[in-house]
């Protein structure tokens, strides 16, 4: 057992009396959950959230607030893109691949732009205006960026358009969108039980039926007459399931509210529940995206492996998963300075030289590891190609002395978090089996009866790969549409 609570379902028979009934019980009060609630509230459902902590938020509070939508929102076309489901769901299948939830990406970009508008409705505000330049969280409170559409491969397979919709917010976006969807829970009717952490299952024959809880120590009992719906979050800072599913991340910091231990997973999996791609995972790695691009992203062998315009989700994948993530930027003086200080995050190049041998001989590189490939990378920079990765030549052009190494590894300092040591902070992305109807499945794939889920709990529409804004979008997507189907059970 990998943490205090024991999971496994309890029988509705050895109950005697139930605390508290409703019709749709939601565990944890997260964007998954609060838009489940929401869709269940909306459909008449008689609903009560269960949280852990004395208050809603989760790790969606802290997030930067930036929401993967497409497809024509009024935001691309008052910024002047145009776009189409289709070419989201071609981008978000390669990006989020290999084997990215195909039904679901596919449900996600046909309804992203009535998504949109949901979320607007629920009083979350988005700007009509651009961020054009490579970063994690913009300075600005612009409310559309790039993820990565623009870079190759994904130009080449599908018309890049900007899906990085931010919430409007001094800094990160996260506490606004909580702020917003728990202001429509409150007015929608839904009971709230905070400081009620759900500890088991409970199975009426084989139909889950209701949880058990602890509140301050006493053991509580819910009815649920409809369905339960799981939205507790990952499992990344469980370092016993960390370790049986995603042995990579072992070690590495977390980004979450530190509450993410998979709980809600396991007393599903308890209850005979499937689970899906357990060891895929966010990486958000300590790099700073504007120096990246205008420089080389290189391994312990001097080496190049992938282009640095890429969405930096999928650098950090690269380099932990690839390369242990002994990686470092190279660049020139005219490419540190380019980047506004404000959205350097507080790092400052390691090493300077005046020459690639000699940084290569500074990071402990073999002899002519660093200095072939500044040569190779500058000889086609300099014509404004790169064969290797295909980085736009936007960021193309020759370094020159003096040269700098930034050591990724030493971590930076975002404005809204802090400083992150060690390099990397990693979130997990599998989870329950769930369908596009946010039903949990078995692993034969048929309905848990009574069990839905959503957001982080789930593998949502998520393979291998990870592009920002899928997570607050997918949960707050499949939260929805599990509490759609939950309020409609019988
Ligand atoms: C700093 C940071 C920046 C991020 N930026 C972005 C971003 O810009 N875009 C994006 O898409 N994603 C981002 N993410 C990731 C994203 O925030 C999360 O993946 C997402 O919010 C998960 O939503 P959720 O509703 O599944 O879980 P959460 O928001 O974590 O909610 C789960 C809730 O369940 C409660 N809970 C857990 N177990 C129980 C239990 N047994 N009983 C009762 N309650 C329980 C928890 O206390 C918690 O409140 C970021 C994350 C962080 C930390």
């Amino acid at each position: 057992m990998s943490n205090e609570q024991p999971s496994r379902p309890v029988d509705s028979r050895s109950i005697t009396g139930y605390d508290h009934e409703t019709d749709v019980l939601v565990i944890g009060y997260g964007c998954a959950g609060a838009a489940a609630a929401l869709e269940a509230r909306s459909q008449g459902a008689e609903v009560i959230i269960l949280e852990r902590a004395g208050g809603a938020g989760g790790s969606s509070a802290l997030s930067g607030g930036e929401i993967y939508l497409g497809g024509g929102t009024p935001i691309q076309q008052a910024c002047g893109f145009t776009d189409s489901a289709g070419e989201m769901e071609a981008y978000l299948l390669a990006a989020l691949g290999p084997h990215a939830d195909a039904g679901k990406v596919r449900a996600y970009c046909r309804g992203s732009v009535d998504h949109y508008e949901w979320l607007t409705r629920q009083g979350v505000p988005f700007k009509p205006s651009f961020w054009e330049s490579p970063s994690w969280v913009p300075p600005t409170d612009d409310g559309l960026m790039w993820l990565g559409e623009n870079a190759e491969p994904f130009a080449g397979l599908a018309k890049p358009a900007p899906r990085g919709h931010r919430v409007t917010a001094e800094g990160f976006g996260g506490k606004v969108l909580m702020d917003r969807l728990v202001g429509a829970v409150n007015a929608a009717g839904a009971g709230v039980h905070t400081d009620t952490y759900a500890t088991r299952l409970i199975l009426e024959d084989s139909k889950v039926a209701g949880v058990t809880a602890r509140r301050f120590g006493k053991t509580l009992t819910y009815r649920a007459r409809r369905g339960v719906i799981l939205t507790t979050g990952g499992f990344a800072d469980n370092p016993g399931m960390v370790a049986q599913h995603a042995p990579l991340l072992t070690g590495w910091g977390v980004t979450s509210d530190g509450g993410d231990d998979g709980h809600g997973i396991e007393m599903a999996q308890a209850a005979g529940a499937g689970i899906q791609n357990m060891a895929a995972a966010q990486v958000g790695i300590s790099l700073v995206p504007g120096l990246a691009v205008r420089g080389m992203l290189v391994n312990a062998a001097g080496q190049r492996f992938i282009n640095e315009d890429q969405y930096p989700g999928l650098l950090g994948q690269a380099a932990l998963f690839r390369q242990d993530l002994r990686v470092w930027i190279i660049l020139d003086e005219t490419a540190f300075e380019e980047v506004p200080e404000d959205e350097r995050w507080g790092v400052l190049p390691h090493l300077v030289a005046e020459t690639p041998e000699e940084l290569e001989q500074e990071i402990g590189m073999p002899e002519g590891a660093l200095s072939v490939a500044v040569a190779e990378y500058n000889r086609h920079a300099a014509r404004g190609e790169d064969p290797y990765f295909h980085k736009n030549k936007r960021w193309l052009r020759p370094l020159e002395a003096p040269f700098a190494a930034i050591d990724v590894s030493r971590g930076m300092s975002s404005p809204e978090l802090g400083a992150s040591r060690g390099g990397a902070k990693v979130f997990t992305l599998g989870g329950l089996r769930t369908d596009t109807n946010g039903t949990v499945l078995d692993v034969s794939g048929f309905p848990v009866p009574g069990l839905y889920a959503a957001g982080r709990a789930t593998s949502g529409l998520h393979g291998q790969g990870y592009i920002s804004g899928t997570s607050l979008g997918d949960g707050t997507f499949f939260g929805r549409r599990a509490g759609a189907a939950a309020a409609a059970a019988g």
